[in-house]
């Protein structure tokens, strides 16, 4: 009977929660998490920086966020998001869904909040290999350790703010910011801000504050321009090559004075508890390695839920989990160490040779629905519908072109493979 450490109490711990209460090969389970609520990245607060216990707070949830997917789409399989008028739902929307997930399945009341994970490390046992999990109770200030035969790596990865090397960025003499660390717009207003990215933070962010800013200067490399038509006072400029004094200089030669330069550059990886001795690796936003973006190949009793990007992110965590499940209880078995090892070697090189950088080595998009089959095949478990992916590639797409309407747009799934979406009162 398996003892099964859960780390993180955000959508993907919850659901790997769900699935391990009901597996009968499984004796305990402990979620352990260091927040006083679960829900993880939907989880808003005022507080930036550090939290009471001396923690860099976790969640980089502004206060007016919408999804930028339709609800339909960001349900569990088992548990879809409750139906209601609109498909772009509020943050607190999100957490309250989660909530009832959580409540519904029995999973709250396994959750030990205020635990801080600090460390976690593998040793022999009699009949195989075991994890030493040490964490602290943040109220009592008292640290344990306690011994598991898994451990479910789900500590998320929109918090560790990612910071391009730009030529002056240290010595900039106007502020510098991550959107890590954005709540409200009102902290620009009047302000010059250079907005950096053009990912759906940065597209979402830089719109929004342009109610209240003098000028947005919103510097990207995308390939192709957003046809979204954005307010006067917002200025695309190419990538940045270095910053002066005050002065951004871009691509293109021009050059402009700023006042903020808003980092919204995306995250790293971060699993600061991991001991080296877990043979885990993050090198340019690259987590190996990993068995199908899931399985510590040198350790596979330890799973990490949530890696990929560009998914249908709560399904995915279902599949990912019910894969694992399914590897523990003896329903299949993993490859060998070795068949796994050259099955990673094997994807990034076919990654590289399609073009994808090393920072992309977790990046799904046009390829998660070939992911999802992987999984479920290699498990004997069901896939995801096609019909999640394709609102995806949808919602996407109208995000980007139409960045101040599309959250007024209607999906409703027909079936595994259908949909229909309602645009401007109009059936598309
Ligand atoms: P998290 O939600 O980050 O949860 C991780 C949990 O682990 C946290 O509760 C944290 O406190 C805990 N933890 C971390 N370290 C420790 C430790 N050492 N000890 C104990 N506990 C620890 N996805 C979508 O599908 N649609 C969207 O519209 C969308 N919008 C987003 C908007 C923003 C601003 C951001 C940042 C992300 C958004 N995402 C969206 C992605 C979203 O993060 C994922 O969908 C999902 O919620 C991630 O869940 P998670 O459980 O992997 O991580």
């Amino acid at each position: 009977m398996a003892r099964v450490c859960v780390l993180g109490a955000g959508a993907a711990g919850l659901c790997s929660a769900r699935h391990l209460l009901v597996e009968p090969s499984v004796e305990r389970v402990d979620i352990l998490e260091q927040a006083s609520q679960l829900g993880g990245t939907w989880v808003y607060t005022e507080t930036v920086g550090y939290d009471d216990f001396g923690l860099p707070i976790h969640t980089s949830m502004y206060k007016s966020l919408r999804t930028n997917l339709p609800k339909e789409i960001m349900g569990f399989p088992d548990f879809p998001v409750p139906e209601s008028e609109k498909s772009y739902l509020p943050a607190k929307d999100m957490l309250a869904f989660l909530q009832l997930y959580a409540d519904k399945h029995g999973v709250t009341p396994h959750i030990k909040f205020n635990h801080h994970v600090q460390l976690v490390i593998p040793k022999a046992g009699p009949s195989g290999e075991l994890w030493d999990v040490t964490f602290k109770n943040l109220v009592t200030g008292e640290s344990e350790t306690r011994e598991y035969d898994y451990v479910f790596v789900c500590n998320g990865h929109y918090n560790t703010p990612f910071i391009p090397s730009i030529p002056g960025l240290k010595e900039f003499q106007g502020e510098v910011m991550h959107s890590h660390d954005y709540r409200v717009p009102e902290i620009f207003t009047g302000k010059t801000v250079l907005v950096v990215g053009a990912g759906p933070s940065g597209m979402d962010i830089a719109l929004e504050i342009t109610s209240v800013t003098a000028k947005v200067i919103l510097s990207h490399h995308l390939k192709e321009q957003p046809k979204t038509v954005f307010p006067e006072n917002l200025e695309q400029k190419p990538d940045v090559v270095k910053l002066e004094g005050r002065t951004a200089y871009f691509q293109d030669g021009t050059q402009e004075e700023v006042d903020v330069f808003f980092l919204c550059t995306g995250y790293q990886y971060n699993f600061p508890f991991l001991h080296q001795s877990c043979g885990i690796v993050v090198e340019d936003n690259c987590v190996e390695p990993l068995y199908k973006h899931l399985v510590n190949i040198y350790h596979p009793s330890m799973c990490f839920i949530g890696v990929p990007y560009y998914v249908c992110a709560f399904s995915m965590f279902d599949l990912q989990v019910r894969y694992y499940v399914r590897s523990m209880n003896g329903a299949f078995s993993l490859p060998t160490q070795q068949q796994m090892e050259e099955h990673w070697e094997h994807e990034k090189q076919e990654r590289a040779a399609r073009g994808y950088t090393k920072r992309q080595a977790h990046m799904m998009g046009p390829d998660q629905e070939r992911y999802y089959a992987s999984l479920a095949t290699e498990a004997g478990t069901e896939t995801l519908p096609s019909v999640l992916t394709k609102i995806r590639e949808e919602s996407t797409i109208r995000f980007f072109h139409n960045l101040t309407s599309y959250r007024q747009d209607i999906y409703k799934i027909i079936d595994d493979n259908t949909y229909e979406v309602i645009s401007n009162g109009k059936r598309e």
